[in-house]
């Protein structure tokens, strides 16, 4: 059963407030408690309220379900957001990795500003790490408004240059010190530093200059992707100012560890276990590799720990193709039949090439 939007659960809309989401929990909360309501279905009501205000009412939660729905509020897939502060020289990483970094301290107030980067990351599986994958992701972007083209007044007609700085941005204050007089810039009060003024705000956003829009962006992860690569999707990143470009949205991929196949740069390493007496006489085995299995010969006299090599079965990637290593683990039984045991013991009378024998010989 697919789960309902936990909006609707509550009753409210998208932009509710805070406190209209408490006083929508409060009030069905007080209704489906099942203390009171004898209603069949009043318990499970109950829980659906408290698990979609549980998620609403905590900013970071809601966040991450507006943007993933249900996938984002557990978990799976969350905003990155919150590590832009704490995390140094993350941007300036990013920045040198792709080119052309931006400085915002070069331009000027009033100019259009290309909005900042906005990071995510997103877990994968190590399958879909060798495969790639097709994702449509849904998140809120913030996007110019088409009616106003981001100046916020209703039309050309309704902007006008702000009278106070002159279309500056910014005012020239005189202050007195014991220096004698200073002069002061600072931003303008009456346009916000924008140096225009709205006569008529615009009728779709209120004056915004954008909308904040629900869009879907197919991702495209490309087959080979590692842990920590990180994809570019262009301009869907924080919204522009003064008309500029949206910031990139840039996805770090996680990819989780495989239980058997360990990857190293392209190639792949799995270990195999075989008896020792296949390993003494050779046999065939089908081996897993990530594109399905092949049969690969273990020769006679095949040693604990040997790499056996299967071309081009590694990971594949637009440019490279890795191999698989297949690394044998021998594996001696531990309980044998009494008549097996009879039969090695036999074995072992008659095998003159005992390596431990030659190896003491060294020491004489
Ligand atoms: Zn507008
Ligand atoms: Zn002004």
């Amino acid at each position: 059963m697919s789960k309902r939007d936990y909006y609707d659960v509550l009753g409210v809309s998208k932009n509710a407030t805070d406190a209209e989401l408490k006083k929508a929990y409060r009030k069905l909360a007080k209704q489906y408690h099942p203390d009171v309501n004898k209603d069949a279905n009043a318990e499970e009501k109950f829980k659906e309220i408290n698990e979609a205000y549980e998620t609403l009412s905590d900013s970071q939660k809601r966040a991450n379900y507006d943007q993933f729905g249900h996938a984002g509020a557990n978990g799976n897939f969350s905003g990155f957001e919150g590590f832009q502060g704490g995390f140094g020289g993350f941007e300036d990483i990013f920045s040198n990795m792709f080119g052309g970094g931006f400085s915002s301290s070069s331009r000027r107030h009033t100019g259009p500003m290309q909005g900042e980067n906005r990071y995510m990351y997103m877990d994968i599986s190590f399958m879909d790490s060798v495969n790639g994958r097709e994702e449509d992701i849904t998140l809120r972007v913030d996007e110019e408004c088409k009616h106003c083209h981001g100046t916020g007044a209703d039309s050309k007609s309704d902007l006008t240059h702000c009278s106070r700085c002159n279309g500056r941005g910014v005012i020239q204050e005189q202050q007195r010190s014991m220096f004698g007089i200073i002069m002061n810039e600072r931003v303008c009060p009456d346009c916000n530093g924008k140096g225009k003024q709205i006569k008529t705000k615009c009728r779709e956003c209120h004056g915004d200059g954008y909308t904040n829009k629900k869009v879907t962006i197919n991702l495209k992860i490309p087959a080979g992707i590692q842990h920590g690569q990180a994809l570019r999707v262009p301009k869907r990143g924080h919204k522009g100012i003064n008309g500029g470009p949206n910031g990139d949205l840039i996805i770090e991929i996680r990819v989780s560890q495989h239980q058997h196949f360990k990857r190293d740069g392209n190639d792949i390493y799995l270990e195999v276990p075989i008896s020792a007496i296949d390993a003494m006489l050779g046999t065939k085995v089908d081996v897993p590799t990530v594109y399905g299995e092949v049969t690969i010969t273990i020769p006679e006299g095949t040693q604990h720990g040997s790499k056996l090599r299967l071309a081009e079965k590694g990971i594949k990637t637009e440019r490279n193709v890795g191999d698989q290593y297949v690394i044998i683990r021998i594996e001696v039984p531990k309980n044998l039949p009494n008549n097996m045991k009879k039969q090695l013991e036999k074995a072992r009378q008659e095998m003159n090439d005992n390596p431990f024998n030659k190896f003491k010989k060294l020491f004489k």
